[in-house]
């Protein structure tokens, strides 16, 4: 399975064919991807992003990095290519996007099934959750079942290969390298609190509810699978 952090593969695929004017010079220069003015007509008089593979004006370059000297970035998303839609390519199957909005409010008013242990219990979709913390080496992870698995082992395939996946990406092998894509991808939970993030996704049979808490010594990871459809079959 392959995972995309929004607006990652847009902004990327966007540089991949603005770098073409720079064999030709032929009309206008591309405009900076971060802020929208005007490139500078040499290449190497541009600035590599520090957050992403991209080159951006000098401008620009500057002022992040003293952002990041203050530990601030300006997320990807507030981009100029990413907001005015410039960039924006086509999903494609089999690829999952993590976004920080929601785009499954209502799983959150559902009515809650009590599970042992969880006195609060959990919205009725909930298949399962996932609870991990990175110890400076490696993820540590528990997982919690709401209920019963599906007897269906291909949605159980999709559950972890999502897993897989998302801890297999570069910005998940250390808890600076996910602070780094928090700060440039995630919803802030708390603006007084830096730590906190969400990320949302959807598989083909699930909503995906990603916190990301980028604190050492605490759990840093809670992955939860909601069914968008109950299956059907008995489970006894
Ligand atoms: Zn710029």
């Amino acid at each position: 399975m392959n995972i995309d952090i929004f607006p990652k593969k847009d902004l990327l695929d966007k540089w991949r064919r603005d770098t073409k004017w720079y064999e030709t010079a032929a009309g206008e220069p591309p405009k900076c991807l971060r802020c929208g003015r005007a490139m500078p007509s040499k290449i190497s008089h541009c600035a590599l992003s520090r957050y992403i593979d991209v080159q951006i004006c000098p401008e620009c370059g500057t002022e992040e990095a003293m952002l990041d000297w203050d530990g601030k970035a300006l997320p990807l998303r507030n981009w100029h290519a990413a907001q005015n839609a410039e960039a924006s390519v086509a999903p494609v199957e089999g690829e999952v996007t993590l976004m920080p909005t929601c785009g499954f409010p209502e799983v959150f008013e559902q009515p809650r099934r009590e599970v042992w242990g969880h006195p609060n219990g959990f919205p009725m979709s909930e298949l399962c959750y996932a609870r991990a913390d990175h110890d400076g080496y490696r993820w540590h992870t528990t997982w919690t079942r709401c209920q019963d698995l599906p007897k269906d082992a291909a949605l159980i395939g999709e559950v972890d290969g999502l897993y897989g996946a998302l801890l297999a990406l570069p910005e998940f092998q250390t808890l600076h390298t996910l602070r780094k894509m928090c700060r440039n991808c995630a919803e802030i939970v708390a603006e007084e609190d830096p730590n906190t993030y969400n990320l949302f996704a959807e598989t083909p049979h699930f909503h995906v509810w990603l916190r990301l808490i980028t604190r050492e010594r605490d759990y840093n990871l809670y992955c939860h699978y909601y069914y968008k459809a109950q299956p059907t079959e008995k489970t006894a």
